[in-house]
């Protein structure tokens, strides 16, 4: 059975992903281990079965103003978006209001609004609306810095000091059902991640290089962004 996205010219077929093999989703640059995913043999393009079936609208809490459209590649000139959940730069699949500048990266967008963690004893909760600075904060799990940005999870317990970075309090949230489509009734997605689970930003990348990163991006973003009101702007 051939599928079509709209993301891509061919007609894609869903494969069963056998052990040993790996590929990496281009919606969300994940690599895609288990169950079945669409696939392009000849374009080697790969989409997790959710980040394929990703609805191309959402309604956000974080953004009520417009809805969020799926956009397949950053519209920015430097080729990435900054999330807004998260802070990182992102290359893939986005849920984007172009008028706003919202970006978010699509697994950002599914984010469940309550998790488990082993590390505490109670249920954390999804901050979306950027808490007023207060003093630096840093994240209970990794120990560094929680911009005042980007979303967190944290214990809304009076007693409990508790809060994370939203990539340090999940593992692998499977995006799919979301606003409109969510039944009334539903349970919210409770990620309950691995005692041992290592935070995702622990990978190749030093802190310091991912700062710089996402630094070089925000000044090729404002720059382009300059430019593009300039032109706007100029009568001539
Ligand atoms: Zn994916
Ligand atoms: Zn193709
Ligand atoms: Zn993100
Ligand atoms: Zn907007
Ligand atoms: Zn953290
Ligand atoms: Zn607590």
């Amino acid at each position: 059975m051939e599928y079509k996205h709209f993301s891509h010219q061919h007609p894609l077929i869903l494969h069963k992903i056998q052990p040993g093999e790996q590929f990496q989703c281009n919606g969300c640059n994940l690599p895609c281990v288990k169950d079945s995913i669409f696939t392009c043999w000849s374009c080697k393009f790969f989409l997790h079965e959710h980040c394929g079936n990703a609805n191309r609208y959402v309604k956000h809490p974080s953004h009520p103003t417009h809805p969020l459209v799926l956009v397949p590649i950053p519209t920015y000139c430097s080729g990435a978006f900054i999330c807004d959940a998260c802070g990182s730069p992102g290359t893939a699949f986005s849920y984007s209001c172009p008028l706003c500048e919202v970006d978010l990266h699509i697994n950002c967008a599914f984010l469940p609004p309550t998790v488990i963690h082993n590390a505490h004893h109670h249920e954390v909760h999804l901050g979306l609306t950027p808490e007023k600075p207060h003093s630096p904060d840093f994240c209970k799990l990794c120990r560094k810095e929680l911009s005042c940005k980007n979303w967190s999870y944290a214990c809304e317990k009076p007693e409990c000091d508790f809060r994370v970075h939203t990539f340090c309090a999940t593992s692998e949230v499977k995006p799919g059902f979301y606003g409109d489509n969510q039944p009334e009734n539903q349970t919210p997605a409770v990620a309950r991640p691995a005692a041992n689970q290592t935070p995702p930003q622990e990978a190749e990348l030093t802190p310091e290089e991912i700062m710089l990163g996402i630094a070089q991006m925000r000044m090729e973003y404002n720059m382009a962004h300059a430019l593009a009101n300039m032109i706007a702007y100029n009568p001539y």
